[in-house]
């Protein structure tokens, strides 16, 4: 009998039938709450009518018109859509399938235009699982052991993980960029610095937002250098953390920004945005792919931004966000075994520790477990695998945010 491959461990038994909102449904008409949200995904709720009749009516028009052979209307509507939310510098895009994709369409422009072979990641940074996004990663060795040789040309730095040092937020700042000088002096030179990359918040990694100071100081030294700030949105982006993109709580612009996973509420599609004086640095045919901006996933991704725009999704996720990490910091005060609750917006989680204060990843995954029997879908992450996060549908309202919070205490 065919099985689907081992590597594919479920986090949960749970088979779904359905999904409707922030629920999913079981064969048996069991109802979960879904705070995994496809891993950030389905950022309008799963199924949402708008997004569902969009697609629907794309079907039955023109399902795949490939953007180098010819423009369609769901691609033109989408380059619209997007101009309204998007900084007015990153003037010019370009459409992949997958975080990945469009990660290494990030690296690939970064290289092509500035013509330096070396791009800085930060420690516990998620990029990707294709070898060359692989190797950009470093939020477990699991994503980048056994496949080596990696892609040359990567530069690792720290980023301001104040918790894991028992530091203050301002105290891990300095450290990381300091530690950035200091690679710039010791592992990449200036002149051989395409770019650095960076996540808002450390998604795989552990929930961790960046701060102010730091990606400041990362866009100061990107403007001395000549080198290029690409912000991986992707986890980040469409409202997730409260504000349209997570930069944005940061107060600066990158040159390249890269989105996906909640653009089309579950259709696969990606992209990156940077000016178009950047961006024609790239030389036709380098950047493309078959299905790149496929037709029903940009008339998905159109009715998802309406969506969001009508119902006031990023300030829904703003004031979600604030009521589940009240609920959660009370859970956490409440067991000893968390140690601490952070994350933006609606991208929030709890992390396990030892009484020593080591990082306890038994804990966290009995605590996802029987999160799952109290009918509440979660995830873990973060390198130790110790950090449990919720990330419901932007759409979630009071009633399920406080359903959410009863079945995590219970679980804890
Ligand atoms: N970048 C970030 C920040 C991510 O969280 C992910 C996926 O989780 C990726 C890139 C890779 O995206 P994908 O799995 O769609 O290739």
């Amino acid at each position: 009998m065919t099985k689907l491959s081992p590597q594919l461990r479920q986090a949960t038994p749970v088979v779904a039938s359905r999904g409707e909102g922030v629920r999913i449904i079981d064969p048996d008409g069991r109802r979960y709450l879904d705070f995994t949200a496809g891993i950030g995904v389905t950022s309008t709720g799963h199924c949402h009518p708008k997004v569902v009749a969009a697609a629907q009516e794309q079907v039955a028009t023109l399902i795949h018109g490939q953007y180098t052979t010819v423009m369609h209307e769901p691609l033109r509507r989408l380059v619209e859509s997007l101009g309204e939310v998007l900084p007015s510098k990153l003037d010019s895009l370009f459409f992949t399938n997958s975080g990945s994709e469009a990660i290494e369409a990030a690296l690939r422009l970064a290289r092509q235009s500035t013509g330096r072979p070396n791009i800085i990641v930060c420690h516990g940074g998620f990029h990707g699982r294709t070898v060359a996004t692989a190797s950009m990663t470093t939020s477990g060795t699991k994503f980048r052991s056994g496949f080596a040789p990696l892609m040359a040309g990567v530069v690792h730095t720290p980023f301001p993980t104040a918790y894991r040092y028992g530091w203050d937020a301002d105290t891990a700042t300095k450290f990381a960029l300091r530690e950035f000088d200091y690679t710039l002096q010791t592992l990449t030179a200036p002149a051989d610095t395409a770019a650095v990359i960076v996540e808002p918040v450390l998604g795989e990694g552990g929930y961790i937002p960046a701060t102010e100071e730091f990606l400041r100081g990362l866009r100061e030294r990107a403007d001395k250098h000549g080198f290029l700030l690409i912000v991986d949105e992707v986890q980040t982006g469409v409202g997730r953390t409260g504000k349209f993109w997570g930069h944005d709580h940061f107060g600066v612009t990158p040159d390249i920004l890269v989105t996906a996973k909640g653009l089309a509420s579950g259709f696969p599609l990606s992209g990156i945005a940077a000016s178009e004086e950047l961006m024609s640095k790239a030389w036709p045919g380098s950047q493309g792919g078959t299905y790149g901006a496929n037709a029903v996933a940009c008339a998905a991704a159109v009715a998802t931004l309406e969506v969001v725009h009508e119902e006031k999704l990023v300030h829904n996720a703003e004031v979600m966000g604030q009521r589940l990490r009240a609920g959660l910091e009370r859970v956490g005060s409440a067991h000893d075994a968390i140690g601490d609750v952070r994350g933006l917006g609606l991208m929030l989680a709890s992390e396990f520790v030892t009484p020593q204060g080591d990082p306890d990843p038994e804990t966290a995954q009995r605590a996802q477990k029987a999160a799952v029997d109290e009918g509440l879908l979660l995830l873990t992450c973060g390198p130790f695998n110790n950090v449990v996060r919720m990330i419901p549908a932007l759409i979630v309202d009071e009633p399920a945010i406080d359903e959410g919070l009863r079945a995590w205490a219970a679980a804890v």
